[in-house]
């Protein structure tokens, strides 16, 4: 049976926008799915100042813009579907969507992660209401007031020193003593006069009428609580990996799937990229390498498939 697509790529970031280019060059019949709109991550950087090529920072919808131009040029397909589960069945794949099945003969998965949530009281509620979770697309609502920075990642420092160009109140705080974060992150937030850093902090209650007025912080050296004046609170504590669409892959402890370094799976034809895969290090410039990868180990496996392999 001939499936619908050499390649079907689910989600639309930097990781599946360059799979996309890489194997509509190399000429496969290739279609990206994607739920929302193309850019994934990407949407949510405001400046990208380490993508190789861009020495004046570039902002991630821009540069998304070209990666999707780009995959479009080679020819490429991308649809606004939302995939809901990818099975296979002898060599070819099923992918569920929201308009109808699809098939293919490989599938790469590049769904990405989601922010996660807290779960203090409050969160819920006020969210939306001085609760955030991207810091370029709410932190314009809070200029010159004080803001609550939650995390010690990178994306925590990012955000806290975008927030920084806004207001010179963000109190960040960090349940542990030291950050997480690139040491080059670390340190602009620690040198930023607008910044104040409080480790060994934890949040414990969001407090308002109908929007964030203050919070209940808590110092777990000392095990002390106290009140703090807050108008907005941006959480970046890390986020989870969507996998719920694919049975049968093999995931590591936090729950991101594993591959080899070709980017395949435990499922032959099956390839993980970007923010999904378990890496050591989540990147743009990292998820379009592994887009890359993705693409040429399926476009070889294509043609072993095909019976056109001439290497
Ligand atoms: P992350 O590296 O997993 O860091 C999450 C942070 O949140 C950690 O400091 C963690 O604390 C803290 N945290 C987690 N659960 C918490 C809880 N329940 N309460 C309080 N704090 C909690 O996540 P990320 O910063 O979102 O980054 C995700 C990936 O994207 C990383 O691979 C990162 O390198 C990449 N990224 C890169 C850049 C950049 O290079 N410019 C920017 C953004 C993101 P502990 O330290 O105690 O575990």
């Amino acid at each position: 049976m001939q499936p619908d697509k050499d390649l079907i790529i689910i989600g639309a970031g930097a990781a599946g926008l360059a799979a996309a280019q890489y194997g509509a060059r190399a000429n496969l019949s290739v279609l990206v799915l994607e739920e929302l709109a193309s850019g994934g991550q990407f949407l949510l950087i405001d400046n990208l100042e380490n993508y190789p090529g861009y020495p004046d920072p570039v902002s991630g919808t821009d540069l998304s813009q070209k990666f999707e131009e780009q995959a479009l040029k080679f020819g490429a397909e991308i649809k606004n579907w939302s995939a809901h589960s990818v099975t296979k069945n002898k060599e070819i794949f099923q992918v569920q969507t929201d308009n109808g099945d699809l098939t293919a003969y490989t599938v790469i998965i590049a769904t990405g992660a989601k922010h996660r949530m807290l779960g203090v009281p409050g969160e819920k509620e006020f969210s939306g209401h001085g609760v955030s979770y991207c810091a370029t697309c709410d932190g314009p609502f809070f200029r010159d007031k004080r803001i609550l920075v939650v995390g010690g990642g990178d994306a925590a420092c990012d955000e806290a020193s975008f927030l920084a160009n806004l207001t010179d109140k963000v109190l960040m705080i960090h349940r542990r003593s030291r950050f997480r974060a690139q040491r080059a992150l670390a340190v602009r937030v620690l040198k930023s006069p607008h910044i104040e850093v409080r480790f060994n902090t934890e949040l414990k209650e969001i407090k308002g009428s109908v929007k964030v007025e203050r919070v209940t912080l808590l110092n777990n050296k000392e095990n002390r609580k106290y009140p703090e004046k807050v108008e907005a609170v941006f959480l970046f504590i890390g986020s989870t990996p969507q996998t719920q669409a694919i049975a049968g892959v093999a995931l590591d402890d936090a729950g991101y799937i594993v591959t080899n370094q070709r980017m395949e799976t435990n499922i032959e034809g099956l390839y993980a990229v970007g923010d999904v895969r378990s890496t050591p290090f989540r990147q743009v410039v990292v998820a379009a390498g592994e887009g890359a990868i993705a693409a040429h180990t399926a476009s070889q496996y294509i043609d072993d498939i095909k019976g056109e392999s001439y290497n």
